[in-house]
């Protein structure tokens, strides 16, 4: 067993103040590596539960590959508390989501070894891998959140599996992956118990952690169609349910599974046994029915997590208490598409256009929103 804590310094523009990713290494580096990462998005606890647990399960695991786990991935927006609220989805310098607009490489790895890429796969692999780290190397940032994501990036670019731990709002266990590596993460969705998987093609979203770690391969394989370029990363948003699914059993399961897929993958040693049958489906992401507030209200809703419903049928109310009569303060919130219901809000207060309801539809959707991944 070999296990190694690793600090890297982040440069913080605060006179007087220093900031720190903490970074668990296991393994020998003798098979594939797998990267995983906590809450990019700060106070999502039910990732950084799971990755307590996933911690205690590697130190006493075999890994005769490589297992980089970096249990707070945002120290930066671990430490933004407003009037004693905690807010961690947006940088609080820049306004900019924690898990957007993440570097792409694609253009500079591709300027630097695009044409001279051959027929070898494995050496293509390395090639751009080396590329990666280069042009991460080259980018010149002065803000704070932008040297988290590219330090963050600089830990996975070169890893065979990605595993980005979030948690929604209140939700069913989900993944978001790539369209074109279903067939890869087939097995991580059947692994996890995940109730959805959501397939991304153009989310019309910033570049998200995921995406970043394989948007290099999709475009080095659009580019160079006669070159040997393969998906050599498997990167996935893996969103733990809601916020408030915070729970040792629930937390222990999740990375006692974590570790039998990272079995199966040959990461870590011993034997995976079968795959455990899929309990939920994959739909594409373009054909999430996403119900949003029409007006401004308290919100109570008519459906629960794992309901299936139809287009038009009401999920929730709002009820805005600025109504003249309480007959008037009533406005009804319906499915977009049929069904499975897999994410509701949180608050239950929104403001017109907020996202009441997340439905998994297959049935393309004729106003659907350009920005899939929201803000
Ligand atoms: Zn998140």
């Amino acid at each position: 067993m070999t296990h190694r804590i690793e600090t890297i310094a982040l440069d913080t523009p605060s006179p007087g103040t220093t900031r720190q990713l903490m970074v668990h290494r296991f393994g020998r580096g003798e098979g594939p590596k797998a990267y995983i990462q906590a809450a990019i998005h700060a106070g999502e606890t039910p990732a950084l539960l799971v990755a307590h647990h996933l911690l205690a399960l590697l130190e006493n695991a075999d890994v005769p590959g490589e297992v980089v786990l970096v249990p707070f991935a945002n120290p930066v927006g671990l430490g933004q508390r407003v009037h004693g609220r905690h807010l961690g989805r947006y940088d609080l310098d820049s306004g900019v989501n924690f898990n957007r607009d993440l570097p792409d490489l694609s253009e500079a790895v591709d300027a630097a070894v695009g044409e001279g890429l051959g027929s070898d796969a494995p050496i293509n692999v390395a090639i751009v891998r080396e590329a990666m780290a280069e042009a991460l190397a080259g980018l010149r940032m002065a803000r704070e959140g932008s040297v988290l994501k590219a330090a963050l990036l600089g830990l996975a670019c070169d890893a065979d599996i990605v595993l980005d731990l979030h948690c929604a709002q209140r939700a069913l266990l989900h993944l978001f992956v790539d369209a074109g590596l279903w067939t890869q993460a087939a097995e991580l969705h059947a692994d996890l118990g995940c109730a959805v998987t959501l397939l991304e093609s153009d989310t019309g979203s910033g570049t998200a952690f995921d995406h970043a770690c394989t948007v290099v391969w999709r475009t080095l394989q659009a580019r160079h169609p006669d070159k040997a370029i393969p998906d050599a990363c498997l990167a996935a948003t893996v969103e733990l349910r809601g916020f408030s699914d915070v729970d040792e059993d629930v937390a222990a399961t999740d990375a006692e599974n974590i570790l039998r897929f990272l079995r199966r993958k040959g990461v870590v040693a011993g034997d995976a046994g079968p795959l455990p049958e899929a309990v939920g489906e994959a739909y594409p992401l373009e054909t999430v029915g996403f119900a949003d507030a029409p007006a401004t209200g308290i919100v109570t809703f008519r459906v629960a997590l794992g309901d299936h419903v139809r287009r038009g049928d009401v999920v929730a109310e709002i009820v805005d208490p600025a109504a003249p009569s309480a007959a008037a303060a009533r406005t009804p919130v319906t499915s977009p598409t049929d069904g499975l219901v897999y994410e509701l809000a949180d608050s239950r207060f929104l403001w017109a256009g907020q996202t009441v309801c997340h439905v998994a539809g297959r049935e393309p959707l004729a106003d659907q929103r350009a920005n899939l991944l929201g803000d």
